[in-house]
């Protein structure tokens, strides 16, 4: 096996997580705009009126994460997150410049070394932090709005107030708490705690034959600062596998036939993760029980009511109810029968839209609208009014009941409302001009 296999691993890993942080809230595929109180999920907005596609979006992605913990463990940790991969970055950038310094330096004393190449490092975290703080709040603020309070130093709205407040945190995290963070304040190491079982892939320490020769290369590799052969359970491992490295480093430069010590295993006693080839396809990536199989499940209804969700969603919205109040029906003086309806057009896309209303089952009606079709700006709300009348006495039933059709342009999608038109009776003390009442 080659040494630093996990090391190698996760770097690459990292680094296309970090190109997948950056590319989320620009992209829209996970975004969350709070000020325009919009949800974008892998491009489509959603409004929070929309509130089965966001539950469904949430509970998926909330369950992927479980699934994640109950069959690898604390990977999320060491791998995806980024609060671990900005801070292993941080540190690996503040040692860069200690070995530069000294490097340059060598007749500085060891604490001028020191302080200079600290000072560097905050140097070089500032804009870092600017950097990261503005992709941060670009998951909850629009990024050009973003952009533009950013250069015009806005540091007197609650938007610009935010902006450097979290600057400052940014910094703070990545200069001082790092990895401390994942230690003491982190609710997720916690949970893991919970939902790991025996089955659960972790970092095992195993020497039935008594091999370790004390070196101790794991604990100083060690990001969390713990030792492994104290026991797999301790709360602090988030299972990074560089002890794994280091011990199969060590060994391997003392010739041992077998790999090192320490492994990632499924449970205390499972078999080891690289030793499991003769194993069926589903326990080798972590199916091992009933209790996986049903997590997968719910995850898989939950991934369907999404999928179900999207296509039932209309991206342009139209509503449509009938403006009765005290007269159920107008007659004007021009001798025909009014009914009157309000409208809403909610374009929920990222391109203008339009409305068209027509009429379908209430031949000698027509419609009397300001403007027809009806256009939306993208993101927008219209509302308004029109009137449907008919001659009086054009159809023999008070109540006739007809559709409304909304024809979206450009791609022609036609909704229909079901609707009732109401128009007095045929006697003689109906037929002059006035309303009708309940
Ligand atoms: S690196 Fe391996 S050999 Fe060295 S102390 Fe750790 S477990 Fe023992
Ligand atoms: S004990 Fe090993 S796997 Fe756990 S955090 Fe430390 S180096 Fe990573």
């Amino acid at each position: 096996m080659p040494t630093s296999l996990w090391h190698r691993l996760r770097k690459r890993i990292h680094l296309v997580c970090f190109f997948v942080f950056l590319a989320l809230p620009f992209l829209n595929v996970v975004r969350f705009d709070i000020p325009r109180q919009r949800f974008y999920f892998f491009g489509a907005e959603l409004w929070i009126s929309e509130f089965g596609i966001i539950f469904f979006a949430l509970m998926f992605l909330m369950f992927l994460i479980v699934i994640s913990s109950i069959f690898f463990g604390r990977v999320y940790c060491s791998y995806l997150c980024p609060q671990m991969i900005f801070s292993e970055a941080s540190m690996a950038v503040e040692s860069w410049w200690k070995r530069r310094i000294a490097k340059k330096f060598p007749y500085w004393s060891p604490a001028l070394r020191r302080r200079s190449a600290r000072a560097m490092f905050y140097v070089t975290l500032a804009p870092g932090a600017v950097f990261l703080a503005f992709v941060f709040i670009a998951y909850f603020v629009e990024p050009v709005d973003l952009a533009r309070r950013l250069f015009s130093l806005d540091a007197h709205t609650a938007g610009g107030i935010a902006g450097a407040t979290v600057t400052l945190l940014t910094f703070a995290d990545f200069a001082f708490l790092r990895l401390g963070f994942c230690k003491s304040v982190c609710p997720y190491g916690y949970l893991q705690g919970i939902m790991g079982d025996g089955n659960t892939l972790l970092v095992h320490y195993r020497d039935q034959t008594h091999e370790c020769i004390e070196c101790k290369k794991c604990v100083r590799v060690c990001p969390m600062e713990i030792d492994i052969r104290n026991g797999p359970f301790q709360i602090e491992c988030v299972h990074c596998g560089e002890c794994i490295d280091a011990c199969d480093e060590v060994l391997a430069r003392l010739k041992q036939p077998k790999p090192g010590l320490i492994h990632y295993a499924w449970g205390e006693k499972g078999e080891l993760l690289t030793g499991a080839a003769a194993e069926p396809w589903y326990r080798r990536i972590g199916i091992r029980d009933a209790k996986r199989v049903v997590v997968i499940l719910i995850t898989a209804f939950y991934a369907a009511g999404l999928g179900v969700a999207f296509s039932m969603r209309h991206p342009v919205l139209v509503q449509i109810s009938p403006e009765r109040g005290q007269d159920l029906y107008r007659v004007g003086s021009d001798g025909q029968v009014y009914n009157r309806f309000r409208f809403a057009v909610a374009n929920r896309r990222g391109r203008p839209s339009a409305v068209l209303f027509s009429l379908r089952f209430l031949p000698a009606a027509h419609l009397i609208i300001a403007v027809n079709p009806v256009g939306t700006k993208p993101g927008e709300t219209s509302q308004g009014f029109f009137e449907i009348a008919q001659p009086a006495g054009s159809t023999p039933e008070l109540v006739t009941h007809f559709e409304i059709l909304a024809s979206t342009i450009p791609d022609g999608a036609v909704d229909s409302f079901p609707m009732t038109f109401l128009a007095p009776g045929q006697g003689p003390a109906h037929s002059g001009p006035g309303s009708g009442t309940p």
